[in-house]
């Protein structure tokens, strides 16, 4: 009902009429009395930098092209999230992906926070900021999509633990200790000459601090010898938010089997990518690909530690059958059709992250921290 509730309010904060023919995906009643009660929840999509700078609309429902390939990365506004019963979005931070060099991020972080203040004001009625799963079950409770921050990349802190200190005042969620360039600190995984690159002693505070103040630390786009030694800094679980299985498709941003088994010991999880290239070798896949990762996650991770992190707006192609939020329903109608339990979807879509947050709440309650 809540979800009716928050498509109702969205057609009419954006004016139109609620008669209009809907856009709805096609599933089975079935499919949707098991999707739409769930909070759901996506880890990282890369929207709100399109909002920064190509002034997209995230509250304005915006159409798909009939093609696969879609330049105008148009994978995810409210309306459309609403569609397909997302509740929660983290929100990726992306900060001058090309050189992301530190010591001049700051004033692109705040800008970012901004541009985010900005959605919040012009989206009162049908989205708000959560910083805690307190905070997503009652934004969802009303009808609203929660919005949530993930900072893409240490090098937005500009080595300043009072800018971490300040960000997660803003909402900052979670941290991504490294993106796509190595850091003093932490290595990427996207240059095979960094691999001996691993968390400096820097990154071990970063670690830390984060863990205190409640900010979920992300694993993703690390490299091996930096994930580890993240997990040996970390004090509470840690997450790892878009990627997939290297067991299936070996490819330098997946995580293998020890990794897997690793997060999970720590209390965190893994959020499944849909990009295709990393699910399958070829730019182009289908949803059942995305389907066959979060089998392998659950098989090795366990079914408590796997979630879905889409990297939608991050790419051009998405899979057939997830290209954009309103075509969620169509991965609990697959989960489903494999035999998932309808507690097992729910804890998949998102109660297994509401679970992780809380216990990242705690651990930094229980280090002083807020
Ligand atoms: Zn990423």
């Amino acid at each position: 009902m809540k979800k009716f509730i928050g498509i109702l309010v969205t057609a009419l904060a954006l004016g139109q009429s609620a008669c209009q023919p809907t856009t709805k995906v096609k599933v089975s009643e079935e499919v949707r009395a098991v999707h739409d009660p769930a909070i759901a929840m996506d880890f990282h999509s890369d929207t709100l930098m399109y909002v920064r700078t190509l002034h997209y609309d995230y509250g304005k429902r915006h159409h798909l092209r009939p093609y696969f390939w879609d330049p105008l990365l148009t994978q995810v506004d409210i309306p459309r999230a609403q569609e397909g019963g997302l509740d929660a979005i983290f929100l990726g931070f992306v900060i001058h992906p090309l050189t992301e060099k530190s010591g001049h991020c700051y004033p692109d972080v705040l800008a970012m926070f901004d541009t985010l203040d900005r959605v919040l004001k012009q989206n009162p009625k049908t989205a708000a900021l959560a910083r805690t799963a307190d905070d997503i079950e009652r934004i969802s409770g009303e009808g609203k999509i929660a919005l949530l921050v993930g900072l893409e990349g240490g090098h937005m802190l500009d080595d300043s633990l009072d800018h971490l200190r300040e960000y997660r005042q803003r909402g900052a969620a979670y941290l991504g200790i490294v993106h796509q360039h190595s850091i003093a600190w932490a290595g990427s995984d996207q240059n095979p000459a960094d691999k001996d690159i691993g968390l400096g002693d820097f990154g071990r505070e970063v670690v830390q601090e984060c863990n205190r103040l409640g900010i979920m630390v992300d694993t993703s786009h690390a490299n091996e010898k930096t994930f580890w030694d993240i997990l040996a800094a970390a004090k509470a679980p840690v997450i790892n938010t878009h990627t997939a299985c290297y067991a299936l498709r070996p490819h330098h941003r997946n995580l293998n089997d020890d990794q897997l088994r690793a997060i999970a010991q720590t209390g965190g999880i893994i959020g499944i990518i849909y990009y295709p290239a990393y699910l399958r070798s070829g730019l182009t896949g289908t949803i059942d690909e995305v389907i066959a990762h979060i089998d392998h996650a659950v098989k090795v991770a366990g079914v408590d530690h796997v979630g879905l992190g889409s990297d939608w707006d991050g790419f051009v192609s998405m899979p057939k059958g997830l290209r954009d939020a309103s075509q969620l329903p169509n991965l609990t109608a697959k989960l489903m059709a494999r035999g998932y339990s309808t507690e097992d979807i729910h804890q998949i879509l998102g109660g297994n992250m509401l679970r992780v947050m809380r216990e990242v709440e705690a651990r930094a309650k229980e280090l002083g921290g807020t």
